[in-house]
């Protein structure tokens, strides 16, 4: 009994700053790991602060038409720009850091609303690029290591050359000769490309894999890859992999706390497709069970398959909202089945249309969230953790919601 609730006591907060309903949140802490799924209404980004302080952003969405209907309004509102919005949560998150730095930068791919699309009256940057997404979060908090899919040719499956991705280009050109910005292509397979820049002796069981690149994916063995596609040329050209399938994503191991985010990958082949169109399968064979995942392509109906949600089996499931289609109605159906597996799982969404509020129905009731900034907080040593909600119609940081603790398998 006493050993019952010296654990609880532990695993209750005492080694987490406390965070309460209606408070600020408390800040980050040596040994804490936060991961803040950030919302903006118009795209995905994830701050993390590993365990030494040192910091990662995946992803700066601003999507090319914020107005549509389809699309979730602006948080907190339309005065800011969602990178702007961005990169002022990061610059409060990393104040600790006295003059907030991003270790690190990742592009899982090169959609608008995970990297921002160029309008013609965005603000214009140091280098005459625009700012919008990565670009506007990187002008105002200096990237030390930006990785992502194409660098440096960005060529893959074939050139890619439109305008977002040559503004994209041009911001990197100018920060990497003008703000020391170094640039790399991530690489499958490896644990030793995203590592803890401040303090990594003392953590010992923290760990990033890179899972998958460019349909490349981590076997789940050592560092070694096989190709999840055919090659090129042995492919129509209209069969080559499309921009989601390219995504990378890694996972993150903080001792027994194991996280997943793979970008927009699709589960699901196209009707008439190939099955190596399945990505989250190989993703799932690879990375085993994880506490919390963020969901694949925000929940749409192409993603989070019973095959993967079999192997990833989540305690917590992310979902990244801007848009009416997300979720799917039967991905939440999947994601709830105790037949795909069995215990029980926590579901958070950024927000929820009223379109689909309407369409799903009271299955959407089940949901733990559908408001806010969502934040999971990782004790040290990763033996269990919170799931924070954070109001996200001002900058406050207060927090509306606690969930668990949890606790890692
Ligand atoms: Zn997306």
């Amino acid at each position: 009994m006493i050993r019952w609730i010296v654990l609880t006591g532990l695993l209750g907060g005492s080694l987490l700053p406390a965070q309460e309903v209606g408070s600020v949140l408390p800040p980050w802490s040596e040994g804490v790991l936060d991961i803040h799924q950030i919302n903006t209404g118009k795209g995905n980004s994830t701050l993390f602060v590993l365990p030494d302080g040192t910091s990662l952003l995946l992803d700066a969405g601003a999507g090319s038409r914020p107005e549509s209907p389809r699309v979730l309004p602006a948080r907190p509102d339309a005065s800011r720009t969602p990178g702007d919005w961005i990169a002022r949560y990061v610059k409060r998150v990393l104040a600790f850091r006295g003059e907030p730095v991003l270790d690190y930068a990742l592009l899982t791919h090169f959609h608008d609303d995970h990297m921002g699309y160029p309008f013609p009256n965005s603000k214009v940057g140091k280098g005459g690029y625009l700012l919008t997404g990565i670009t506007e979060v990187g002008e105002a908090v200096p990237i030390r290591k930006l990785l992502d899919r194409g660098w440096p040719d960005y060529a893959y499956p074939t050139p890619l050359r439109d305008a977002m991705v040559e503004n994209y280009r041009a911001f990197v050109k100018w920060q990497a000769a003008n703000r020391g910005l170094q640039a790399e292509r991530f690489v499958a397979g490896r644990k030793d490309q995203v590592v803890l820049q401040r303090n990594a002796a003392k953590y010992p069981n923290f760990e990033i894999r890179n899972v998958l690149v460019n349909t490349e994916v981590w076997t789940g063995v050592a560092d070694t890859t096989r190709q999840q596609f055919p090659r090129l040329e042995d492919l129509q050209p209209a069969d080559y992999p499309v921009e989601n399938q390219c995504s990378l994503g890694f996972r993150l191991s903080y001792g027994k706390f194991d996280y997943g985010s793979f970008g927009d990958i699709p589960g699901k082949v196209r009707e008439g497709g190939f099955a190596w169109e399945d990505m989250e399968q190989a993703v799932a064979k690879a990375v085993g069970p994880l506490e919390a995942v963020v969901l694949n392509h925000h929940g749409n109906r192409d993603s989070m398959t019973a095959g993967y949600l079999a192997g990833v089996r989540p305690q917590v499931l992310i979902d990244p909202v801007w848009s009416a289609d997300h979720p799917g109605h039967d991905v939440l159906d999947r994601i709830y089945s105790t037949r795909i597996y069995p215990g029980p799982r926590d579901v958070f969404a950024t927000n929820m249309s009223a379109a689909n509020r309407a369409v799903i129905g009271p299955l959407l009731d089940r949901l733990q969230s559908s408001q806010g900034h969502i934040l999971i907080r990782v004790a040290p040593g990763g033996d269990s953790f919170r799931v924070v909600i954070l109001d996200d119609s001002s900058e406050s940081m207060k927090v509306t919601a606690v969930h668990g603790p949890y606790v890692s398998r």
